[in-house]
């Protein structure tokens, strides 16, 4: 797993001074799990790269790894983590680049602050949330970006992409701004569950962060990836970076503490989660949960003060009342209950209440549809309400085979009127972007399986953001 750094800066051969490392040596250094060789492929007063080799050891990795969980009993033996960059390139920067990402430079240190042209090639990057996650981490900070996506099996096209990027960055900054930018988001972007996050990680995201994190865009998107969806250490961080702003983080009180662990997340609660994601990464702000059931999406949504009104619809009173009581709507305060509403409704119908949102939801929602009601449904949706962005969830019928207890052909639930295949979902949902002038975008939601796919998937629709000049 390779990672270089190239400068441009005259003369380009400061790099070593500021990495303390000699471009003439090969260092290594070790980590708990592998090692990390830092060597100079190309030295030159007028261009100069380092390179980070990770070296892991996929034993160690597994000894040291702390709590796990997973679906798939070999997962520990069979996985990506000797391929890619993740955290523990982290580790590497932190461990064999201390001196400069800490900005200290012992013989030269007027070249501290100075802000240097740097391109920065990633060979693997897993990006969970795909190129519009790394736009919308490294573009808020200066960078440009160029990421190549990889196919799952370049031998079997229709299998799609995998979430594999090879990434290039270019910017002008310094060093230590750069290094500790890689620090954090790298395992922002790869949001794998497969390291253990210790409390001192709050201070070290609070360090690495400090300049930028604050007023960073996806600030709540990169403190909850980064610190792997723990919610108490992820608040901690939040309180301090919201500060200044005399907010709490958590409203409404309360939330149940449950599924802390996301090694162990049920599959509903990491379908929630990359709903939200998505409405996070997109700058959603009012979002409306079509057929919002009990209301879980709501409830994660209300811990993030990006979503300042939230509206969920559904057409069971009962499931609204279960709603209503779970997001203790009756103890909430005025500003609280500013921000959330509950309206009874069928999405088979135009209804005014719906328009004017950034984002809507529809979370395992088309599926209880009968497939003929799904036309006023789309109408509904994409012909009135007309939000930017369309998040919808629904099963994999491929995924079913999977199920030890599933008789074949039978439906996974006793309301799914259908369960679609990839293809046919993504038929539909491509027919109604044409239609109705969206984007579309097609994810997998669990861990995908290369011959079935995940157990469940999402399509993103989006508005194409109007261009100056063009119309
Ligand atoms: N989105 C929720 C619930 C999914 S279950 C969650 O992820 O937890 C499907 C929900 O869709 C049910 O609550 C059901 O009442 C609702 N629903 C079904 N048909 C609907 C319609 N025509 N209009 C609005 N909601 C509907």
């Amino acid at each position: 797993m390779l990672l270089t750094i190239t400068t441009t800066h005259m003369p380009a051969d400061d790099l070593g001074f500021l990495l303390h490392k000699h471009p003439a040596k090969i260092q290594s250094v070790a980590l708990t799990a592998g090692q990390v060789h830092i060597f100079y492929p190309e030295v030159s007063a007028e261009r100069c790269t380092v390179a980070l080799l990770l070296d892991m050891d996929p034993v160690a990795l597994v000894r040291n790894a702390g709590p796990q969980g997973s679906d798939f009993a070999l997962e520990q033996y069979v996985n990506d983590r000797p391929y890619v960059c993740s955290s523990l390139m982290s580790a590497g920067i932190a461990k064999g680049l201390s001196s400069a990402l800490n900005g200290r430079c012992k013989d030269k240190p007027e070249l501290i602050g100075v802000a240097m042209p740097f391109t920065v090639r990633v060979s693997v990057l897993p990006v969970r949330g795909g190129e519009a996650l790394l736009q919308s981490l490294f573009a808020p900070l200066g960078y440009t970006i160029n990421a190549v996506q990889h196919p799952l099996d370049p031998a079997f096209p229709e299998w799609g992409s995998s979430r594999y990027f090879t990434v290039e960055l270019t910017h002008t900054l310094t060093l230590q701004q750069l290094l500790s930018h890689l620090y954090v988001l790298i395992p922002v972007c790869d949001n794998s569950k497969h390291y253990w996050v210790a409390k001192d990680e709050v201070d070290k995201l609070l360090q690495k962060g400090k300049d930028w994190l604050e007023t960073h865009p996806a600030r709540e998107l990169i403190v909850r990836r980064y610190l792997k969806n723990q919610r108490v250490l992820a608040n901690q961080v939040l309180e301090v970076l919201f500060q200044h702003e005399g907010t709490n983080v958590q409203e409404p009180d309360n939330i149940a503490e449950e599924d802390q662990e996301p090694t162990s997340l049920p599959i509903h609660e990491r379908r929630l989660q990359a709903v939200r994601d998505e409405l996070l990464v997109a700058g959603a702000k009012r979002v409306v949960d079509l057929g919002c059931g009990e209301g879980k999406l709501l409830k994660l949504l209300m811990t993030e003060r990006q979503f300042g009104y939230l509206l969920g619809m559904d057409v069971s009173y009962r499931a609204l009342e279960i709603a209503k009581d779970k997001l203790k709507m009756d103890r909430m305060t005025d500003k609280q209950r500013e921000r959330i509403q509950l309206i009874h409704g069928s999405l088979t119908y135009r209804d005014q209440r719906l328009e004017g949102f950034d984002a809507a939801a529809l979370v395992e929602v088309i599926e209880h549809l009968d497939a003929p009601r799904l036309k006023a449904l789309e109408q509904t949706i994409f012909e009135f309400a007309k939000p930017q962005l369309v998040v919808i969830t629904s099963p994999n019928a491929e995924y079913n085979i999977r199920f030890e207890n599933l008789p074949a052909g039978q439906l996974r639930h006793g309301d799914h009127r259908f369960e679609w295949t990839r293809k046919e979902f993504e038929t539909w949902a491509t027919a109604i972007a044409v239609r109705y002038g969206y984007h579309v975008s097609f994810k997998p939601v669990g861990d995908a399986d290369p011959v079935v796919g995940a157990i469940s998937q999402m399509a993103v629709f989006s508005q194409p953001v109007p261009q100056p000049g063009l119309e």
